[in-house]
């Protein structure tokens, strides 16, 4: 199996994965979807709330607020040693939140969050209520690490998806059409060209949709098609997006650990079942 890294952004890499089954790959997205740990507010103790919003619906727009999460600082709650329902400073992050809104109404934020650990909101803009005039909001909020698995709130990722790795053969002497097969692909993977009429020009683009197949005409149906689109089932693009939560390479690496964990403790139940 090898990997190579095809584009990174602060919250998103785009990467390939070569020589693996389609089973391991769905497996890996699987896991960063559903595994791998992120921190979100699970605890919320409503001390005032006179805004329109219901105590229920505030703490779960709280819940849905990507927090910056240090998966070296952190542990799940149930493999934290402390076994107490409240958490202690290893497994639980806590915050406050004061707001009021005077003659004016107010927008509270996720900047209003007070975080009394390092742990923060990864954007400052997220509205969370309005306050009317003389509306209060007084709350003491606590975040844990959980998984995606449990409740979307822990997911690390707003996106997650591959696709095979596309290869796109075109016979641009027997294509009749390049001007509709360039108009019809929606990722723009054709171009004109001067000499040839149509080239490829960015084949990594093709989504496998086929329309270009569908739309080529031949000049000679005897010949070899003009256009052919193969999906590589050997090899993956991947397309990961974190919330923010963490850095998106760390979400794959850790999807990773997960699997060899769940691998290593299935040969260790089969090994001793076996005995
Ligand atoms: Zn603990």
């Amino acid at each position: 199996m090898d990997v190579s890294i095809i584009e990174e952004k602060e919250n998103s890499v785009r990467f390939l994965l070569k020589g693996t089954t389609h089973s391991y790959a769905n497996a890996l997205r699987r896991a960063m979807l559903a595994e791998v740990p992120a921190m979100a507010i699970e605890d919320v103790i409503i001390i005032e709330n006179t805004s329109v919003l219901y105590d229920e619906v505030m703490a779960h727009r709280l819940g849905l607020i990507p927090l910056k999460t240090d998966l070296d600082a952190y542990v799940l709650p149930e493999e934290c040693d402390c076994k107490s329902e409240l958490g202690c400073s290893k497994c639980r992050a806590s915050f406050t939140l004061e707001a009021e809104a005077v003659d004016e109404p107010v927008m509270v934020y996720s900047s209003d969050l007070k975080p009394e650990s390092d742990v923060t909101p990864v954007s400052g803009n997220i509205p969370i209520v309005k306050l009317g005039p003389r509306q209060r909001l007084k709350l003491e909020l606590y975040a844990r690490l959980g998984r995606g698995i449990e409740h979307a709130k822990w997911q690390p990722v707003s996106a997650c998806a591959y696709k095979y790795l596309p290869k796109v053969i075109l016979n641009s002497e027997n294509l009749a059409n390049p001007e509709e097969v360039i108009r019809i692909c929606p990722t723009d993977v054709y171009a004109r060209d001067p000499e040839s009429k149509i080239v490829v020009r960015d084949e990594m683009a093709c989504t496998l949709c086929m329309d270009c197949v569908a739309k080529a005409v031949p000049v000679d149906s005897k010949k070899s098609p003009p256009v052919k689109i193969e999906g590589d089932e050997t090899a993956y693009v991947f397309y990961v997006e974190s919330t923010g939560a963490l850095p998106p390479r760390r979400v794959v690496t850790e999807a990773g650990k997960v699997l060899e964990k769940k691998a290593t403790s299935l040969n260790d139940l089969v090994r001793k079942g076996l005995e």
